[in-house]
Parts: structure tokens; sequence; C-alpha cells
């Protein structure tokens, strides 16, 4: 015998968790997790910034509808603010400049500011390193781990179900509904949303359905001691070059994160740094910034998962009745978060879309897998 919802959702990252704690309002809802904790994978190895400025425009719409949702959350949905402001500063290194001029005129909010102001900024960046810079001030730091355990427990509280060690096997369309095996049990239910990350070409084989080309890259982060003394490095705001080779981002304790923006495009898999991508995250912030690494304290990676255009596929996929992609989050999976979620449950529910996400641009056909099986 087999357990009936109306929705499983296959994934419990910040994808499908904010999806399913949407739908769970008024559906019953699985939530099925390979892993023995939601959030191991992607989600739990971000950098947690929400930059307004960053992506292709249909995800910048999503970013811009989410935005209230992140300042305002629907009341005992966290304990603790989801986010805290912290400027990004950009730069051109010499060269670059053309690449930031193309990025100031495609922006909303960041302007032009000088080296000599980027170094009143940021103190220890090195003179011959910038060229120009561009400042946003009202990017956020995001706490991932508040959001994403707010859409867990919005999930559960709305009766939601989640299945952990329950990675979906194979999917079959029967009778107008998805049987899904698992080893903890087959489940059935009309619609199946898969939200799997890096394995959702995986996920959508097994369930016979034709991937779309959901391509995994791995980007690795770094953790370093920040620059000493009062505030030292605290509140520097998150610094990167417009090429997109490196940036660094003060955490909580007085420590820095390095990235070198790296973008190996890998098969699925528990991501691992490499060390030439830790020396060079290493190399290239030095470069940059007159502070000695002196200790990595720690590294990881991570994967971000792009369609062939790069940006989000949120829809019903016009070749398998009841499946929907949530997928291709890329690196901006967190901060798009709760616009694309609200989208989801609308096209879901085959609702017309929420004021305030058309009021930020976005199109649902621009983001539909359609636009891959043309
Ligand atoms: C270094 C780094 C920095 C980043 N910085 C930012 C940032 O500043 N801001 C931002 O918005 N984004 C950022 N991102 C991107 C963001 O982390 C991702 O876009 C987002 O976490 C993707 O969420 P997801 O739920 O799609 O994937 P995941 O979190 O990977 O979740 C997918 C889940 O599906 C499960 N799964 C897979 N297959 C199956 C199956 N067959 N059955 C059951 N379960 C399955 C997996 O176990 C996994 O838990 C960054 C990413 C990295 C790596």
């Amino acid at each position: 015998m087999s357990e009936s919802y109306d929705i499983i959702v296959v994934g419990a990252g910040i994808a499908g968790a904010s999806a399913a704690a949407r739908l769970a309002a008024d559906a019953r809802v699985l939530l099925l997790e390979r892993e023995e904790q939601p959030g191991y994978h992607s989600t739990g190895r971000s950098a947690a910034m929400y930059i307004v400025n960053y992506g292709p425009p249909d995800v910048r719409a999503l970013s811009i509808a989410g935005r209230e949702f992140f300042l305002g959350p629907p009341e005992g949905f966290a304990d603790t603010p989801l986010v805290s402001p912290r400027g990004v500063l950009m730069l051109a290194h010499p060269g670059q400049e053309a690449i930031l001029d193309k990025e100031l005129a495609a922006s909303v909010g960041m302007e032009a500011i000088s080296p000599e102001t980027a170094r009143e900024l940021v103190p220890l960046l090195r003179p011959e390193a910038v060229a120009a810079a561009g400042y946003e001030s009202d990017a956020q730091d995001i706490d991932v781990a508040a959001l994403h355990q707010g859409f867990l427990r919005l999930f559960r509280a709305r009766g939601g179900q989640m299945q952990l060690r329950a990675p979906l096997d194979s999917a079959k369309r029967k009778s107008g509904v998805w049987e899904v095996t698992t080893p903890a049990g087959t489940f059935e239910a009309p619609i199946l949303i898969n939200a799997a990350g890096a394995w959702a070409d995986l996920t959508a084989e097994a369930a016979g359905v034709r991937p779309l080309g959901i391509q995994p890259k791995r980007r690795t982060a770094l953790i370093i001691d920040g620059a000493p003394g009062e505030p030292g490095s605290a509140r520097w705001p998150l610094m990167a070059d417009c090429g997109e080779t490196w940036y660094c981002r003060p955490e909580a304790t007085r420590k820095l994160l390095v990235s070198p923006a790296d973008a190996t495009p890998t098969e699925p898999c528990d991501a691992r740094p490499e060390e030439l991508d830790v020396a060079l995250a290493v190399d290239r912030f030095q470069q940059a910034v007159d502070l000695p690494v002196q200790r990595i304290e720690h590294s990881w990676a991570g994967l971000r998962s792009f369609s062939p255009d790069g940006s989000l596929v949120i829809g019903f996929d016009a070749e398998a009745e009841g499946f929907f992609w949530m997928a291709g989050q890329g690196g901006y999976g967190i901060q798009t978060s709760p616009g694309a979620s609200a989208l989801a449950a609308a096209l879901v529910r085959k609702e017309s879309l929420p004021s305030y996400l058309t009021a930020a641009g976005v199109d649902p056909q621009a983001l539909s897998p359609a636009r891959f099986r043309r």
C-alpha cells in the first residue's frame, strides 16, 4: 500500500522547503529528502547574501519580489531577523573598467564611487588593485538557517510531512497519479515537484521525464582571520571584483569568508574543495587586500546548479502531466526563495500571481520549463 498525498516535493533544501511550506496551507504535502538532515547540500553551504543587482533580469525580479518577506516575515516565522544590512563594494581591477560600467548601467541603486572612497570603506585595499568602484548600500546578510528552519517549521505547523533518508529511486505516472518509490516506502500524489538541486535532471530521468540540462557547478569558500583592531574588518562591505574572480565577506566573530568565485562544471555529488581553488582564493584576495592570510580556519565547496540560460526553472513540464520543476537556482537560490516559492505555489494552484510578483516584474513564461522544450 502506498501513502497518498496531494503533492510530493523532492528535496528539502531551500527550494523544496519554501515551496512545500507555501503549498501545505491548503494541500496534503509530503517532502522527501535523501539525506539525514535537510539543507546538507547547497543550502547549507552558501555565502548567505541578498544582492538585488546579481544575476540575469528574471532572477533580479524574483529577488525584488522577496524583499518584503525578508524584511518582515510572517508572525512567528523566525525568532531572529532574517536579514541584516551589509553594503556591496564592486571593484574594477585595472582593465575591468568597462565591465563595471556595464554593471552600473544595468543595476538599481548601485552608484559609482571613487577608488579613494572605496579605500575609506576598506582601508586595506591595495591602491594599485582598484581602478574604479561601485557601491550598493542596501544589500543584506541572510540568516540562512533561520530562513530554512522557518519554512520547515511553517510546513510542519500546516500539517506537512517530511521523510528523511528517503531518496526518490523511481516515479511512474499511473491513472493520473505519480507513484514514487523510495527505500522508506512508496508514496503517491497527482503532483510531483522536482526541487532536487544538483540532482534535478537525474530526478526527472528517474521519473521518465526528459532532462532540461541543469548543470551543477562547484564553488569554493574558506574562512580566514579578519583584520585585527577595532572594528577591524567587521564593518567592511562584501567586496567582489566585477569580473567575478573573487569575493570576500565579513563573517560573525571577526572572520572573513573568501571565495575564488569558481564555477567548475561537476557531476552531482557531495562537493569538496580542491586545493587549487583554495590557493586561488588566497592569492586573488591578497593581490587586492593588504592582509596576509596566516591560517585557513576551514574551507568547503557547494554546487550551484544552472539551467541552460542561467535563470531559474519554475513550472509544469508540458511533456509530463503533473511534473513540476523548481530547479536551476544557481547562485541565487537563497535570495530568490520567498519570490520563487510564491510563484511556484500560484502556478501549482493554477491561481493568478500575487500582485507583488507582477509588480516586481516576475514573468512566469520566462521562467517556465517550456522555454527549453521548443
Ligand atoms: C559557495 C556558495 C555561495 C553561495 N552564495 C549564495 C548567496 O550569497 N545567496 C544566494 O541566494 N545563494 C547562494 N548560493 C546558492 C544557493 O546556495 C543555492 O542556489 C541554493 O541553496 C539551492 O537550493 P536547492 O534547494 O535548490 O538545493 P539543495 O540545497 O542542494 O537541495 C536539494 C536537496 O535535494 C535532495 N535530493 C536530491 N535528489 C534527491 C532525490 N532523488 N530524492 C530525495 N532528495 C533528493 C538533496 O539531498 C538536497 O538536500 C551559494 C552557493 C554556494 C555553493
